[in-house]
């Protein structure tokens, strides 16, 4: 190695310690906010600690001691991948801090989410480079364009070819044989027998896990938890096994509950997912007063959107149930058929008295920002208040957003 190679391996080596030491500070700043928050008790310091695994790749590996296949979207069957023996591992992204080292390798108006997904990737240690296989379906060009951005860093990436028309049954069958050949590689690398069986037995895991997650959903709706402490929970979704992920969340359900603030006016959050660290937006949310009492993320209410429905438990029923579920009931913009998305969230709001939206757009959320103008006529058409608020992982835009969410509150 010659001198200058040398200078540029230290400097590298100086910017990779940099990084760690601030996404600490990241994390430990959130961590202290969150225990300080309205509501906080002894029984979420479990979701914490399992956050906090993001810190501690190798840790997290070890404990839980099973092949890990990194997931980019909700969009896939978690099912599939515990009855295949795998983890399934949403990839972490909220860090601000770690798109320092994305900066080089990508374009300078990216998604943030993908952004941090890629920094990950460039770090010398990270959970995304400790998978054994990354799952990615083609939602939009930033995930398309995922496998080469993360510059050959992934031990092994899988697409998933997402037909856009998804109520079609030109859709559903190229979707269901997408579904199927994802069972297969996963299958060649964990060689299970019975697999029926097993995906039976992961399908009621999964089952049990949205019924809880549906009860803490009615208690965020009766202002009883803390829509930012939900938020947390869901979060921590897939950084441990479904059965200890739903056995705490039975805990908050069972702990004794008091109305939080009964003067805050009611919101819906649409738009682009939150991540943790970055829970800047629902955190201004309530700092204008505000209680986000339903919401459509798929970092919140839509980590798991319905459960599988099917007649028998042959390997072929438990399969299309799964595929159809997973695709007919996601309502992201990535889809040109979306009537069910609107549909819905009117539902939502009037059936629990909410007058008004705030929509999240990730700069550079292209799917979430073309919608949101004809979400917004619907909105209004309807006679509900919008607001939408585009922002990324910085702070500098917190005391401006603060403040057009105040204007807002008293609109409603
Ligand atoms: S916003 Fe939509 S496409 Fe993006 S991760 Fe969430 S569900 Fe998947
Ligand atoms: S749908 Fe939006 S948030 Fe999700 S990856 Fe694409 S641009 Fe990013």
């Amino acid at each position: 190695m010659n001198q200058a190679e040398s200078a540029l391996e230290n400097k590298q080596g100086q910017l990779q310690e940099k990084v760690k030491k601030e996404i600490e500070r990241e994390f430990d700043k959130e961590f202290i906010r969150l225990r300080e928050n309205t509501g906080f008790s002894e029984e979420y310091e479990y979701f914490l600690h399992i956050l906090s695994f993001q810190l501690y790749p190798e840790k997290f590996k070890e404990y839980i001691g099973k092949p890990l296949a990194g997931i980019s979207c909700v969009q896939m069957p978690c099912e599939l991948f515990d009855a295949s023996g795998f983890h399934p591992l949403r990839l972490c992204s909220g860090s601000f801090a770690v798109q320092r080292l994305s900066l080089p390798h990508i374009p300078a108006l990216t998604c943030p989410f993908i952004k941090s997904i890629t920094g990950a990737f460039y770090r010398d240690e990270s959970i995304e480079k400790l998978c054994d296989l990354i799952v990615i379906p083609s939602t939009c060009d930033w995930t398309v364009k995922l496998p080469e951005m993360t510059g050959g860093k992934a031990e092994s990436i899988h697409v998933l070819e997402l037909p856009h028309v998804k109520e079609s049954e030109r859709g559903v069958k190229r979707w269901t044989g997408e579904v199927y050949e994802l069972k297969r590689i996963l299958k060649n690398y964990s060689n299970k027998r019975s697999f029926r069986k097993h995906l039976h037995i992961s399908i009621n895991r999964y089952i049990d896990a949205w019924y809880a997650l549906n009860e803490l959903i009615q208690l965020k709706r009766k202002k009883l938890i803390s829509p930012v402490l939900s938020m947390v929970v869901t979060n921590a979704f897939m950084l441990d096994s479904v059965e200890s992920w739903t056995k705490n969340v039975q805990r908050i359900i069972k702990m004794d509950h008091h109305h939080i603030d009964n003067s805050r006016s009611e919101i819906f959050l649409a738009g682009s997912p939150i991540f943790f660290p970055n829970m800047k937006l629902a955190r201004l949310i309530e700092e204008a007063g505000m209680h986000i009492a339903a919401d459509e993320l798929c970092t919140s209410e839509r980590i798991l959107t319905s459960v599988p429905v099917y007649d028998e438990d042959s390997e072929y029923g438990m399969m299309k149930a799964l595929a159809e579920s997973y695709h007919l009931s996601c309502s992201c913009p990535v889809y040109i058929d979306n009537e069910r998305r609107i549909r819905n969230i009117l539902y939502t709001m009037r059936t629990n008295g909410i007058k008004g939206v705030v929509y999240h757009v990730l700069k550079g959320c292209h799917p979430y920002d073309i919608d949101s103008f004809s979400f917004e006529r619907k909105m209004k058409e309807e006679g509900f208040r919008f607001l939408k608020i585009e922002t990324d992982y910085s702070k500098e835009d917190r005391m401006n957003i603060l403040m057009r969410l105040e204007a807002f509150r008293e609109t409603l």
